[in-house]
């Protein structure tokens, strides 16, 4: 906690917060002291800050604790954006990877495609382009519930799968 004294020149200037956040940031005294005359001509000796510094000044304590008490909150919001981003990546790149495959077959005037692989392609160019948009207000900071997005796409790649396994390929 922050201390005070009824004593020290620095605890009683009306200019203490800048002063203390001067010290914070890493400043000399010899620097705070000319700042603090030239801004606002108040004579506090570098030797004042000094001991200011040290006896009433447990800033730097006070952001290390403040910093622990917030640092597994922030690890554990950290990792858990990380995996939601890593599991959009992978579901951008099975949906483009979905999408390929079936493209030649879309573009190909001659192949009968049918209903279900034209929405397979559609809807996996859409899933896709959605978790790429996801990934990226993430990103921005936005929040995204991954989970309740992308339900259908295990129906998709089934549906995929499916068709592949049961050789209705048609080319
Ligand atoms: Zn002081």
């Amino acid at each position: 906690m922050v201390g005070y004294s009824a004593k020290c020149r620095a605890c009683n200037s009306p200019h203490r917060e800048e002063i203390d956040a001067r010290l914070l940031e890493g400043w000399s005294t010899r620097k705070v002291a000319a700042w603090l005359a030239e801004v606002y001509g108040e004579k506090i000796s570098p030797a004042g800050l000094h001991r200011h510094r040290s006896a009433h000044l447990n800033v730097l304590e006070e952001a290390k604790e403040r910093l622990e008490s917030v640092r597994p909150k922030f690890e554990a919001a950290v990792e858990k954006t990380l995996d939601e981003i890593r599991t959009l990546d992978e579901i951008a790149a099975l949906g483009l990877e979905v999408a390929r495959s079936l493209t030649p077959l879309i573009k190909n005037p001659e192949a009968r495609v049918s209903k279900a692989r034209a929405d397979v392609w559609a809807a996996a160019l859409r899933e896709a382009r959605e978790a790429m948009r996801a990934k990226h207000e993430i990103l921005e900071g936005k929040k995204v519930n991954v989970e309740g997005s992308f339900t259908g796409l295990g129906e998709l790649f089934g549906l995929v799968l499916g068709e592949e396994a049961s050789g209705e390929v048609e080319e």
